[in-house]
């Protein structure tokens, strides 16, 4: 068991900010997931289920469990130049009415998109979709293309899900539904207005920006009170590490690390297995630490 020393956060180096569970497109429960922090290592944690909060309690309550301090967290989806990025939020105070209706309005839309997602791949004769990606859903509110991916890996049609998203759910895909998601100016505002930060996540993830695209999307996300970015991810490469610590410095942005962990034999980064930020950054919970709650 990690315990930090007199509610410091001055040494710690183990933040894990980013990860999901069956709230969201996770294969573990909230529990399963902390026990999963606390065996490797992680001082700090925040469940960011995609477009939903209603895993924070539980799994606040099973962090405090294994003497693990917690931070409130979410993963936005937002709709920006075409493109879906995705903001994660911490540190908010998670009965934020604004933050609850704002996300609720985000997850308004999935139900028709899956059901437009399936009618796409009958077409290209993969029949019951929907239903088979049900199957694999934990919040009804929240079917994702993760969970889609995951039944044409089961039924056999792709070897794994790194090729479903390959073959039929990226856009001009059978199963792509281009979808408006929440404005990046919302999502940011909602964070913030809650007391928390908002992070911009994996931006190496958005490659069909051009270099102007990605700098409106740093600049306007900063004008709208936006405070950090994900160098440290599970979806970055080394290179891209090093990459987003120079850009983060750049834009004069806090720096977060999470593994942005889904599923064991999925994900491939663990939940507390990511590098050390670079000492030149200033981390995001720096900020943080009168929004921490602690182990008991
Ligand atoms: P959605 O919010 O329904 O559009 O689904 C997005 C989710 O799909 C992301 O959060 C990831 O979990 C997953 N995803 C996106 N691209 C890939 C990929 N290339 N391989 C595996 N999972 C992916
Ligand atoms: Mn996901
Ligand atoms: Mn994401
Ligand atoms: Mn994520």
């Amino acid at each position: 068991m990690t315990t930090l020393a007199s509610h410091s956060l001055t040494h710690l180096t183990n933040a894990d900010l980013h990860c999901h569970s069956t709230v969201s497109d996770g294969t573990l429960e909230p529990e399963a997931l902390a026990a999963r922090a606390a065996a490797n290592g992680v001082e700090l944690w925040a469940l960011t289920d995609h477009d939903e909060i209603g895993g924070q309690q539980r799994a606040r309550a099973a962090a405090h469990a294994h003497g693990i301090a917690y931070l409130t967290g979410t993963e936005i989806s937002v709709s920006f130049a075409g493109e879906t990025v995705h903001i994660v939020g911490l540190g908010f105070d998670e009965q934020s009415a604004e933050l609850s209706a704002g996300l609720a309005g985000t997850r308004g839309g999935r139900e028709a998109r899956a059901r437009d997602m399936a009618a796409g791949l009958a077409q290209v004769g993969i029949k019951g979709a929907y239903e088979g990606a049900l199957q694999y859903v934990g919040n009804p509110d929240l079917i994702s293309r993760t969970h889609f991916a995951r039944f044409l890996v089961e039924a056999g049609h792709c070897n794994d899900t790194n090729e479903v998203f390959r073959r039929f759910l990226t856009d001009g895909k059978p199963g792509f539904v281009p979808h408006r998601w929440a404005r990046l100016g919302e999502a940011v505002g909602w964070i913030s207005r809650a007391g928390g930060v908002a992070v911009i996540a994996h931006p190496a993830r958005y490659s069909r920006f051009t270099p102007t695209e990605e700098y409106a999307l740093f600049s306007e996300f900063k004008a709208h009170g936006g405070r950090g970015v994900e160098v440290m991810t599970g979806s970055h490469s080394a290179a891209e590490c090093i990459k987003y610590a120079d850009v983060a410095l750049e834009f004069d942005l806090l720096a977060s690390r999470g593994s942005d962990f889904h599923a064991p034999g999925e994900s491939r980064t663990d939940l507390g297995s990511l590098p050390a930020l670079p000492g030149k950054l200033t981390p995001v919970w720096e900020v943080l630490a009168e929004r921490v709650s602690w182990p008991g």
